[in-house]
């Protein structure tokens, strides 16, 4: 009796995706199916550990765009190329027999997480931080303040940026906060432009930067030069930096050189190398560098937001409205307390670079606004059985691509301990991705499969190679699905993954 109504269950279950429910539950007894929502490395770190452990799961990974690699693609800066080699493993999990990639599909909009609840035996939320956090500041809405976010997503080519068009003609950029994101973001401003046209940065970012008037980049801070939050390489990546030299104010380093031998040896060394660029008297080589240098970098610590400043026309920033802070307490608890004081500095480019948040993706997926993450436990989503998170979404948007990795291996091994407790049923019949493909097919969503990213991919490194870069990004996604034959050519409109839009493109 209680057999019959599992069963009949199953069928209504079964039903909504394929309409004849004896043609799913005639299917073998069913291999678990896990799908991942995002295709950066959390989406392919969780995907291969679950391949390579278990022999007979079957992952796939929805991703929002028709291309792969999130912020490896469109995060990690163009001069960077050795970290985007992280791209031949994803590539081998996505080739996996047992793994595939659905591109174009925006989860929370083409298809709920309660859908994939339904067509999956557990769903991993892997779609990282797409929003960013604001000064919250009079003025940052004037022209001329953009995020690191954006100002990143327009040189990387992230589509929603392409037309981001940042006003490049003043000669001193700020740019707030000083971690990694914001040394990647003034490096950008300050290379020389050979360099640059070397790498897979966008042609109208290069172009845009050729043209730039921006001499001199200030980095920013709360805090003092024991706090910065960038790592050696960044730093030493500007301190080498062609054609530039470092200005700072020896003032705010009094005292620091003797706290070096109580530091742990990371932020000794970091601080050493800060010191040696802010303080020391140069060698003659660095001397003659310094002196032949036209454009000029510097930290600027101990001092706080408090209002982007208008040109008198009112419409775009003439400059940046900065508080004093001192710096109280020590060690790890080290707080930085306004002393009344206010400086203006003249720049025409504020770039806030203080954080990545992750967003809320769905109603029926628990979001702490507070932290701006999925509230888990090692990865389990809190009070909701079969749902689990990796990457920045789960611990926050910070830690490099090895921190991604070791967190997302750590959630596929959750995942997998469930399904050996039995705390996670595999045993029901579940659609998978036909359920899913026939939904989207209902909405008129086109995924994308990783063979027709590989088309997108060599039509990418072709036009890259005609300019001697390794790729050429392409900015608009209706383009991309027309090289990936997804849509025709010359087609009226297209699902951009933001709404349907008209397609006006003159590819050739
Ligand atoms: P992401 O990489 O952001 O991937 C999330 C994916 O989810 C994206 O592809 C997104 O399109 C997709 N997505 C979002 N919403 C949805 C949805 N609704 N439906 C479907 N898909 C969705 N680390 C290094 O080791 N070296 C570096 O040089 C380096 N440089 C960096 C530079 C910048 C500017 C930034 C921001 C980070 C950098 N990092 C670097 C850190 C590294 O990029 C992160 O650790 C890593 O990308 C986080 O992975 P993730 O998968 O959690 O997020």
């Amino acid at each position: 009796m209680l057999k019959l109504f599992l069963t009949s269950a199953r069928c209504v279950r079964i039903t909504r995706f394929h309409g004849v429910c004896g043609l799913s539950t005639s299917t073998p007894a069913s291999s678990p199916k896990v799908c991942i929502v995002g295709g950066g490395p959390a989406g392919f770190y969780t995907a291969q550990h679950l391949v390579k452990t278990r022999t007979d799961v079957q992952v796939d990974i929805y991703e929002r765009l028709p291309v792969p690699f999130g912020l490896v693609r469109f995060g990690v800066a163009p001069d960077h190329p050795e970290v985007k080699n992280v791209i031949n493993t994803f590539t081998q999990t996505a080739q996996h027999a047992r793994c595939s990639f659905h591109g174009n599909v925006r989860v929370g909009k083409d298809v709920t997480v309660e859908e994939l609840q339904e067509a999956y035996h557990a769903v991993v939320l892997s779609y990282g931080a797409e929003g960013n956090r604001t000064m919250g500041v009079p003025g940052e809405d004037l022209a001329g303040v953009y995020s690191a976010k954006d100002f990143v997503g327009w040189y990387n080519g992230l589509p929603r940026n392409r037309e981001l068009r940042p006003d490049l003609s003043c000669e001193t950029a700020v740019i707030l906060g000083q971690g990694n994101v914001a040394l990647d973001v003034a490096r950008m401003l300050l290379s020389p432009v050979d360099i640059l046209k070397k790498t897979d940065i966008t042609q109208h970012a290069l172009d845009a930067l050729a043209e730039s008037s921006v001499r001199r980049v200030l980095i920013v801070g709360r805090r003092g030069p024991l706090q910065v939050a960038c790592t050696i390489k960044e730093l030493r990546e500007m301190v080498n930096l062609p054609g530039t030299r470092p200005e700072m104010e020896a003032s705010e380093f009094e005292g620091i050189a003797e706290t070096l031998k109580s530091l742990a040896r990371p932020r000794k060394r970091l601080t050493e190398l800060l010191l040696k660029a802010a303080i020391e008297t140069p060698g003659e080589e660095e001397l003659e560098k310094r002196n032949r240098a036209e454009r000029a970098w510097g930290f600027r610590f101990l001092r706080r937001p408090l209002e982007v400043l208008p040109s008198t026309d009112l419409i775009r920033a003439a400059g940046i409205r900065l508080a004093v802070n001192r710096l109280e307490g020590d060690g790890e608890g080290v707080r930085a307390v306004a002393t009344g004081e206010v400086e203006d500095v003249e720049c025409g480019l504020v770039i806030s670079s203080i954080g990545y948040k992750s967003l809320p993706i769905d109603p029926a997926v628990p979001f702490d606004t507070r932290k701006a993450i999925i509230p888990n436990t090692m990865g389990r989503v809190q009070q909701t059985a079969g749902l689990y998170c990796s990457g920045w979404v789960k611990r926050g948007p910070t830690g490099v691509i090895a921190t991604t990795m070791n967190d997302s291996f750590d959630t596929a091994r959750t995942l997998l301990q469930d399904i050996g407790k039995g705390t996670l049923d595999v045993s029901t019949v579940k659609p998978g991705s036909q359920g899913v493909s026939a939904l989207l097919e209902k909405r008129g969503v086109k995924p994308v499969s990783f063979s027709d990213w590989e088309k997108i991919d060599s039509e990418e490194t072709r036009r890259g190679e005609t300019r001697g870069k390794p790729r050429e990004k392409m900015l608009d996604v209706g383009e991309m699905l027309q090289v990936a034959r997804i849509i025709a050519y010359g087609c009226k409109s297209y699902n951009t993954g933001f709404g349907t839009s008209l397609c006006t493109l003159g590819y050739t």
